[in-house]
């Protein structure tokens, strides 16, 4: 069983008088992770169920005791424990850890307790490790089910509504992340923009227009995988018909062969745009930048260096890879 699953609860009746060797017994159950007080006499596993409510009460054979049912009478005489459970050792050469262990693991897979193992003060033990183990398990149901829950809302909140890559909230917060993790080091981005695409919603309507984004954003997804598996680098909606790539520990050239590698997969797509003054199908024009993280460098640098280098691409005509070499 899962250590950090629910354990039974127990209180152990261990009279003064036993000649049980207390602390390693003690020492046993610790290794055991069982979750246990020791009561020194009944009155005692009275008192401390009343404020644990235990789910059994364990009594080790005491070859001193003259009458070993007395305890349990008493037990089953109080309001409080009447209705706990009662289990004793037979004998006193049982405890060991093959005992312990399998005393356990029955409590934990909830098999019918064997009469050689144990003697009986109540049969309910059944009933109740049924209930504990179906409370176990619909509380782990719950907990997954929790947890899928808020990945999902996780995954929700980071992500474009409509092209689901990366908004531009997690594009922050990821540049930020690398910005730390690059220091001394390379850290590219690239800057990406549809061209004409207002002539494009124009022509096609609004709704064309958000399915191209679609399109366009699995095409830069389809691109940085290609160049790197399994963690592609992330891709995320900018604005508008603008999205972004955070490439760590890349050097400017690389990065260049990246943005190129995105531009070949927007051609691809071959998206008829009729009404572009360049080409008959969807194209974009691309900038990249490349910084080393440091005291003498700023975050903003490398985005606006990356802007300036798409803007650069749109002056030279558009559908074109550009690169703010300048920025090293
Ligand atoms: P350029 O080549 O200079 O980039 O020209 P452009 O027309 O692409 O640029 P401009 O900034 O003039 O227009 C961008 C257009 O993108 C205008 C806006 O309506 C459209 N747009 C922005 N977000 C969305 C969207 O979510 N869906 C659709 N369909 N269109 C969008
Ligand atoms: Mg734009
Ligand atoms: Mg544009």
């Amino acid at each position: 069983m899962n250590q950090n699953q629910l354990k039974p609860y127990m209180i152990i009746i261990i009279e003064e008088t036993h000649p049980l060797n207390f602390r390693s017994f003690v020492k046993l159950l610790n290794q055991l992770h069982l979750s246990f007080v020791i009561a020194p006499h009944p009155d005692s596993a009275i008192f401390h169920a009343e404020y644990t409510n235990p789910d059994v009460i364990l009594i080790p054979f005491d070859p001193n005791q003259a009458n070993p049912q007395e305890t349990y009478h008493k037990l089953k005489q109080a309001k409080i424990t009447e209705n706990v459970p009662v289990l004793w050792m037979n004998s006193y050469s049982d405890l060991n850890v093959q005992y312990l262990t399998s005393f356990t693991s029955t409590l934990e897979a909830n098999n019918p307790l064997t009469a050689s193992n144990f003697s009986f003060g109540d049969l309910p033990i059944d009933t109740t490790i049924k209930s504990l183990k179906n409370q176990i398990e619909m509380q782990q149901k719950l907990l997954i089910k929790l947890q899928a829950e808020n990945q999902h809302l996780k995954r929700l909140a980071s992500l474009d509504d409509l092209t689901q890559v990366a908004n531009r909230r997690q594009f922050y917060s990821y540049l930020q992340e690398q910005w730390q993790s690059c220091q001394e080091d390379y850290l590219s981005m690239i800057l990406c923009d549809v061209d004409f695409f207002k002539l494009y919603n124009d022509t096609y309507g609004h709704l064309a227009g958000d399915y191209c984004l679609q399109q366009i954003a699995q095409a830069i997804e389809t691109a940085v995988r290609r160049v790197r598996e399994p963690e592609p680098y992330l891709v995320a909606r900018y604005g508008g018909e603008e999205f972004a790539v955070i490439l760590p520990y890349l050097d400017q050239e690389n990065a260049r062969k990246v943005a190129e590698e995105i531009q070949l997969q927007i051609r691809y797509l071959k998206i008829p745009h009729r009404s572009s003054p360049i080409r008959s199908y969807i194209t974009s024009s691309l900038g990249v930048a490349c910084s080393i993280p440091g005291e003498e460098s700023h975050l903003q640098e490398l985005i606006s260096a990356a802007d300036k280098a798409m803007y650069h691409a749109k002056s030279e005509g558009r559908d074109q890879v550009k690169v703010a070499s300048d920025i090293l």
